[in-house]
């Protein structure tokens, strides 16, 4: 070989010399040592198959580097499903996050610090509960909607029945179906009525010895039109037996956008026994499963051995906490969004990258509430629309958009408006390839 041109492969940093490198020590602190080896191999890589120079190892590794540990990584939601359930559903708002920072440490989750001794586990969430359900005499948070489901069922119907009616045994998502995970506690179920149609006679036939409760389940994903018929709460609520009332959404009070959407507070005015429902769906807080209404059934569930394995961790706990209390989280505003101020976003967005010369329209279009309610509501909104090859070039760039007629919109009411520059800046860099 040529010994004044040496192999550039002998001229590769070795691991130890680009590990010393200030930066990417600083990087090896924050994200720990093994993504940080890996992303300097790869480099190494890069320099040896003369990709990169071999003094730009280092730098190459940084540019690499997630911004932490975890692999998961926020995205934009410009779907229009403003419940986007491979999206993590509802984004917490800016005061939740802040609470989950707080609780992160070590907190006082399930202590008193005034009297040093043992506290109740989460009793400000569930205070922040009880404070926005009035009608509800007892609350209690576990892991999920389904979860909630699953203590009603196993504490209160395991070996015996839960009478529900046949077009409410739904299918969730992702093959998740509820009959399925009620079977799975050990209670039975007794279907009555029909796909279409069910009377409270159809249930009332049902009620016996064997009850544990009726159940009423929210098609929160489907509707059914057309000859069709239901048993209200209140008639359930008037035949005995308690009534557990799966709503889906977590809205707490009736919303006039959503008018056939079930909310808590009207659930119990008509007579449920137990409420349930999930945290990250309209509520638009935490992943958790909410339990709401009779004291005494409450108290029956947490007494049972599995609520441990289902209880809220804390961070949930901080989440659904600040969502209650603090100010409207991100889903209400997006969901009550005006449809102007929506077109006027999409109208400056389109001219700011008409400007840079994309093909940039603002449209009106119809967003979503999303798999976790009010099916079939369509919501007026407006989109920037763009050349469809640009979806997964944004994609690469985090944003995440639907293709419609063969356009790319970006739906802006499931953006948040303090996101809309990080779009524009997406949008410039996805069309320049960098
Ligand atoms: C979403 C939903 C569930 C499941 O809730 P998770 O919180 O995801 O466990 C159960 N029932 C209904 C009616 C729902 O809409």
């Amino acid at each position: 070989m040529d010994p004044i041109r040496p192999d550039p492969r002998r001229l590769v940093p070795r691991t130890d010399a680009v590990l010393a490198d200030p930066q990417i020590a600083a990087a090896v602190a924050r994200l720990g040592r093994p993504l940080v080896k890996a992303a300097v191999a790869a480099a190494q890589q890069r320099a040896r198959d003369g990709a990169i120079p071999p003094a730009e190892v280092a730098r190459d590794a940084l540019a690499a580097l997630p911004d932490h540990a975890a692999s998961l990584r926020p995205v934009v939601n410009a779907t229009g499903v403003l419940l986007h359930t491979n999206l993590g559903r509802a984004p917490l708002s800016d005061a939740a996050r802040r609470a989950v920072e707080a609780a992160a440490g070590c907190a006082d989750v399930e202590y008193d610090l005034a009297t040093g001794r043992r506290g109740p586990r989460g009793a400000g969430a569930l205070a922040a509960l009880l404070a926005a359900c009035p009608a509800a005499e007892d609350a209690q948070a576990v892991n999920n909607n389904a979860a909630a489901l699953v203590l009603a069922a196993t504490a209160l119907a395991a070996g015996r029945e839960i009478v529900v009616g046949r077009g409410e045994l739904v299918e969730i998502g992702d093959g998740f179906r509820l009959p399925d995970l009620l079977a799975a506690t050990g209670a039975r179920l007794r279907e009555v009525g029909t796909t279409n149609r069910t009377t409270a006679a159809d249930y009332a036939a049902a009620l016996g010895p064997a009850t544990g409760f009726v159940l009423k389940v929210h098609p929160s994903n489907f509707r059914i039109e057309g000859f069709t018929a239901e048993a209200t709460v209140a008639e359930l609520a008037a035949l005995g037996a308690p009534v557990v009332v799966d709503i889906g959404s977590g809205l707490l009070r009736p919303d006039p956008l959503l008018p056939g959407e079930p909310d808590v507070a009207t659930a119990l005015a008509d007579g449920a026994s137990l409420v349930t429902a999930s945290g990250d769906k309209l509520l638009g807080g935490p992943q958790a499963g909410l339990l709401l209404g009779d004291r005494a059934l409450l108290g029956t569930l947490r007494r049972h051995p599995l609520y441990r394995a289902l209880r809220l961790d804390k961070m949930a706990l901080a989440a659904l906490e600040a969502t209650l209390r603090g100010p409207l989280p991100p889903v209400t505003r997006m969901l009550h969004a005006d449809v102007q101020d929506l077109r006027d976003r999409a109208a400056a967005l389109a001219t700011g990258l008409t400007g840079h010369g994309v093909d940039a329209r603002p449209v009106d279009c119809a967003a979503t509430v999303g798999g976790g309610g009010a099916p079939g509501v369509e919501l007026p909104s407006a989109a920037v629309a763009l050349p469809a090859d640009l979806a997964a070039p944004l994609r690469a760039r985090r944003v995440v958009g639907r293709v419609e007629n063969g356009r790319l919109l970006l739906d802006l009411r499931s953006v948040d408006p303090a996101d809309d520059t990080a779009l524009r800046t997406a949008v410039l860099a996805a069309l320049e390839g960098n």
